[in-house]
């Protein structure tokens, strides 16, 4: 889930979250993930073009969120 290898493609930091789709499944695990700025919250709606992830300092979105990761 944790992805600190990945560089923003914006402004070269890696600062780098997971977007989460969704509702979460824990709650207290969702807004300490949000703290430690491991996820950002995408929204509840789930759209065909959604980004993966997110700059956390520049908050640019790329990527393309994977189908079979709904767990
Ligand atoms: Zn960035």
């Amino acid at each position: 889930m944790i992805n600190n290898n990945l560089t923003c493609p914006q402004c070269n930091k890696n600062n780098v979250a997971v977007i989460f789709w969704g509702y979460p499944g824990n709650m207290d695990w969702y807004l300490q993930a949000i703290k430690n700025k491991e996820i950002v919250p995408g929204g509840c709606l789930i759209g065909n073009d959604d980004s993966k992830w997110e700059c956390t300092d520049c908050h640019w979105q790329w990527g393309t969120r994977d189908e079979d990761e709904d767990e």
